[in-house]
């Protein structure tokens, strides 16, 4: 969990932006600080009109850099000019709108809230399925608040689920520490029984998005889980699974539960059965421990499994863990391997949108976008935008089938062929 001072430039719809990210963080347990440097992280979320602006955008960028310990830079100006930041010498995050709550998750798993109770937000019903997980990562502060998985029975999150979609939820999110370890304490991992019995029981259209499930929790119910998910379309065929390493040594100082062969496992399972998925992973960089050959490992896997989704992560350390006490790597250093992942990172995300041109997907509109833009969800979970909604009468909660036209880094466009 860490504190967030997050400021905002340029238009209503750069503000609406900062809403859902400040939303996010919430959910994720984070909270605000007072001010700039009472704050763990500062986000900027840019704007970039006109030159004035740009400088007044580096400026800023310039005093809370000096005033807290991360700073995250998005929005229009990060995403249009990002070098302009790095060439004025700023040792920022340059990161896409929605890459900024993982980003200040810092590697931690999200902390749900207390009583596990669900939320309906428009037509999203987050589910926190339960509370806790089975580790104890060195780095991690949210395990103090969350301690160890404690799962409400699987019939409790059925009912739960199901009163979501009768109120109007189109899209379920699927959320704890670790889904993948639900049941646990109760003596077996209960996931793929959860998900199956969603699908199977509960009437209507709608779709589930399975949130973060540690590949450690996931493995040895990889085949069931994946199985469960090649049988049910209303499942995004989406996991996120976070390696945070490619270096078996760095996950055992991590303390984390999965070494690098079990991840390859999970991945090769869906592999098996899923023709069209998404794989998201998350890489910490600059692990106190992290050697030269450790962060080259880390390359060489994320080469190796190309996923379709990448947050990429500078180590900074939270007070009281043990990595805490550990002997830190100097910041030029976390930053030159965090710009080397993430170029290709940008590369592989790129690739993976640039393939979805002149696909067609069946789609559900998940949100307002800009202007009169909507955000869409496929079947992967991926993001693709339509742009003049109002003309194809399409609003969040709509389901379609798109044809995806063109694309950028992190998303793609897509236009309607029925509605
Ligand atoms: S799995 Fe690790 S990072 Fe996630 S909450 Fe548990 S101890 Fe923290």
């Amino acid at each position: 969990m860490a504190s967030y001072h997050i400021e905002t430039y340029g238009c209503t719809s750069n503000r609406g932006e900062s809403r859902q990210i400040e939303q996010a963080l919430r959910e994720g347990g984070h909270y605000p600080a007072d001010g700039p440097a009472e704050a763990d992280v500062a986000i900027l979320n840019s704007c970039t009109v006109v030159e004035k602006t740009e400088r007044n955008m580096l400026r800023r960028a310039e005093e809370l850099q000096e005033q807290t310990a991360d700073l995250i830079v998005t929005g229009c100006m990060a995403l249009a000019q990002g070098e302009e930041f790095d060439e004025a010498g700023i040792d920022a995050q340059i990161l896409h709108w929605d890459e900024v709550p993982e980003a200040v998750l810092n590697g931690e798993c999200p902390t749900v809230a207390p009583d596990t109770q669900p939320i309906l937000e428009g037509e999203i019903g987050i589910l926190p399925i339960a509370r806790g997980c089975m580790s104890n990562c060195s780095y991690c502060i949210t395990k103090f608040a969350t301690g160890r998985v404690d799962s409400p029975p699987v019939e409790e999150n059925v009912e739960k689920a199901r009163a979501l979609v009768h109120a109007g939820a189109k899209e379920i999110r699927i959320t704890g520490q670790d889904t993948a370890v639900y049941g646990w304490d109760d003596g077996d991992r209960k996931l793929p029984e959860l998900l199956d019995r969603i699908c199977t029981e509960i009437d209507g259209e709608f779709r589930v998005r399975v949130g973060m499930a540690n590949p450690g929790g996931i493995h040895g119910i990889h085949e069931e889980l994946a199985d469960v998910f090649a049988r049910h379309d209303k499942l995004y065929n989406f996991i996120h699974a976070p390696v945070q390493s490619g270096s078996d040594d760095v996950l055992e100082e991590m303390r984390r539960q999965h070494r690098v062969e079990k991840f390859r496992e999970v991945v090769a399972a869906f592999d098996d059965r899923l023709d069209y998925w998404t794989l998201s992973t998350d890489f910490i960089v600059g692990f106190p421990t992290e050697t030269d050959a450790d962060h080259e490992a880390s390359m060489e896997l994320l080469r190796e499994i190309r996923p379709e989704k990448v947050n990429v992560t500078r180590f900074s350390k939270r007070p009281g863990t043990d990595a805490d006490e550990m002997k830190g790597l100097g910041g030029t250093l976390k930053k030159e391997r965090s710009k080397e992942m993430s170029a290709v990172k940008r590369e592989i995300v790129g690739e993976v949108h640039e393939n979805m041109v002149g696909t067609t997907q069946d789609v559900l509109v998940v949100e307002e976008g800009t202007g009169d833009s909507v955000k869409c969800r496929d079947g992967a979970y991926r993001q693709i935008i339509v742009q003049h909604a109002d003309e194809y009468d399409l609003s969040p909660g709509d389901f379609a089938t798109v044809e995806v036209t063109d694309h950028q880094t992190m998303y793609a466009f897509g236009k309607p062929i029925s509605t």
